[in-house]
């Protein structure tokens, strides 16, 4: 199978603005911001959807979500508040196949559930 668009930024094949990155992550901002703030978690392990997520994949997954918290506290909307999200397949519209978490915030989000 061809190597995801993520990849292909862990890669440095295509640019992206990076904003943190370790052994098993990168984050950087999406290229379409749904608001202020909006920068992906992605782990370098690909894994399509949620759904291949493996007990295997434990730490990694926990790892993500902390790199996470720590770039809204970075970024400073810790306190004022923040969104995580994880789409799974169509009906979420997810549209990239390699699994990201969505960190969104610098706004309130109280009226964009989707
Ligand atoms: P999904 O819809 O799969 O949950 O989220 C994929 C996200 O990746 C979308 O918000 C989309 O804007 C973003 N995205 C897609 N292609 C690129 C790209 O080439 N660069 C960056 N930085 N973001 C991308």
């Amino acid at each position: 199978m061809s190597e995801s668009i993520f990849t292909k930024i862990i890669n440095r094949e295509i640019p992206a603005t990076i904003e943190y990155e370790d052994e098993f992550t990168i984050a950087f901002h999406d290229i379409h911001p749904q608001a202020p703030i909006h920068i992906l978690v992605v782990p370098k392990k690909e894994i399509q959807t949620l759904n291949q997520a493996t007990e295997e994949d434990t730490k990694l997954l926990g790892h993500c979500l902390l790199i996470a918290k720590n770039i809204a506290k970075t970024r400073q909307i810790d306190e004022s508040g923040y969104r995580i999200v994880i789409n799974c397949n169509a009906d979420a519209g997810q549209t990239v196949f390699h699994l990201h978490f969505h960190i969104l915030g610098g706004h309130s989000l109280q009226l964009a559930m989707g």
